[in-house]
């Protein structure tokens, strides 16, 4: 379909403001490259056609712990958009597009994915086996071992293969008005919900989550909506336990070095069913742990084990690193409390438009409360890099960057 011209009268050629990567650890708001249904090479990302692309003006842009990875991580390159998590209005369609129409409403899924490769056509859309040159999965704003795709921080920005990617708002006007909700379904909300059910979270459960961040809280929500019995969260970071017991759930202070004791305190007794891994661990983390053997790198991994009941399962979707080809990084995994209490163990990245449907409906007509949940803060896009500045520094809050 040939669409109008985007609003404002935009030209494809221009520039537009966005969140870029400004060197190691840094975050600048400046001027990147207009998206176009033809990308060009720009910094971290690939030349495409996307006729079967759309572009998407955003309305709504969060900042996420794993844009924290791109900035100390090997991949990104100077003058990258960053970001993946987008809330906006189409305003251009490619030719081959169908479904989505210019003036909808949609939440784009943080995964690149064909929709046409086997995994793709499994549900596997965090491992989609075309959309990344490099290797299976792709998203947008890592750079080109992600896949090429460029960060959605930006005013504009193009979105491919939209007719299996995109989640459209059946009534607009609702989305917009719940936007702070809506926006938590690009990512979070569903990260925390697959976590919960690959883990088999159901009702009666208990829960252990690692890590009070916007993850670990969302993962804290969805185990309410599948009906967990009772849930603890833990971490170290005292502003961030005030907020879980604000928001309902009991909250373990891993300072006071007592896990288990907390926990008996909550469910009855000193173990759980089920434990999610919402810490993960940074590269420099692992550069430095474990050199005295004293640190393992995998630290929430292995409290989570200790704490799950025999039969039991342990969900990992806190980013854990591959290591560079050929490498395997030591990360002190406690694979013998694994083995010895047969837990099984489910990660990965989260297939996100699985889930957006059934998401998108619990979230605009049930009683989720997922924003005030995460803490979700409006921010001006302008304010990009202090908003990255505050989440790396451990603020209780999720930022959504407005344009
Ligand atoms: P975050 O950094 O805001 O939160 C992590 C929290 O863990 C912090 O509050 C920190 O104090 C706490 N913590 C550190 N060590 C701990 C320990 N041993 N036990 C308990 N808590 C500990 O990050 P976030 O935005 O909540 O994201 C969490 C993780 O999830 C990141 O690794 C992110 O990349 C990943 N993630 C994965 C997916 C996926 O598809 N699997 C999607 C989104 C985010
Ligand atoms: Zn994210
Ligand atoms: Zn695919």
């Amino acid at each position: 379909m040939t669409a109008p011209g985007r609003p404002g009268g935009v030209p494809s050629n221009g520039t537009q403001r966005a969140v870029m990567y400004a060197g190691p650890g840094r975050v600048a708001v400046g001027e990147a490259p207009m998206p176009a249904l033809e990308t060009r090479a720009a910094p971290g990302v690939l030349p495409r056609r996307c006729d079967h692309g759309v572009i998407v003006q955003a309305l709504a842009t969060c900042v996420c712990g794993s844009d924290q990875h791109t900035l100390h991580g090997p991949g990104a390159v100077e003058g990258m958009v960053l970001g993946h998590e987008l809330t906006g209005v189409v305003v251009e369609t490619g030719r081959d597009v169908e479904r989505v129409r210019v003036g909808d409403v949609c939440s784009v899924p943080f995964n690149v994915a064909c929709g046409r490769c086997a995994n793709c056509r499994a549900g596997l859309t965090g491992h989609c086996l075309t959309a990344n040159p490099a290797r299976p999965g792709a998203t947008y704003g890592m750079g080109e071992g992600f896949g090429g795709w460029a960060g959605l921080q930006a005013r504009y920005a193009l979105v491919p293969y939209a007719d299996f990617n995109l989640y459209v708002f059946p009534d607009p006007d609702h989305a917009r008005e719940r936007l702070l909700d809506v926006a938590m379904i690009g990512d979070i909300l569903p990260t925390g919900y697959h976590a919960a059910r690959s883990a088999g979270v159901g009702p009666g459960s208990t829960v252990y989550v690692a890590g009070a961040g916007p993850v670990g809280l969302a993962s804290a929500v969805a185990c309410r909506m599948l009906g967990a019995a009772a849930v603890v969260v833990g971490d170290f970071n005292r502003e961030r336990l005030e907020h879980v017991r604000s928001v309902g759930f009991a909250a373990a202070d891993l300072a006071d070095g007592d896990l288990a004791g907390t926990v008996a305190e909550t469910v009855g007794v000193p173990h759980v069913d089920v434990g999610i891994d919402c810490v993960g661990m940074s590269d420099a983390a692992v550069a430095n742990a474990g050199a005295d053997g004293s640190t393992p790198a995998a630290g929430a991994f292995n409290d989570i084990v200790a704490i799950v009941r025999h039969g039991g399962a342990v969900s990992v979707p806190g980013v854990y690193p591959a290591g560079a080809p050929g490498t395997r990084p030591r990360l002190g995994v406690w694979l013998g409390g694994v083995w010895s209490k047969a837990i099984t163990v489910t990660s990965g990245a989260t297939p996100v438009r699985r889930y957006q449907d059934e998401l998108a409906t619990a979230v605009l007509r049930g009683d989720v409360g997922i924003a005030d949940a995460v803490g979700a803060t409006p921010v001006p896009l302008e304010q990009g890099a202090d908003a990255y500045e505050r989440s790396g520094a451990g603020a209780g809050r999720k930022f959504v960057l407005i344009p």
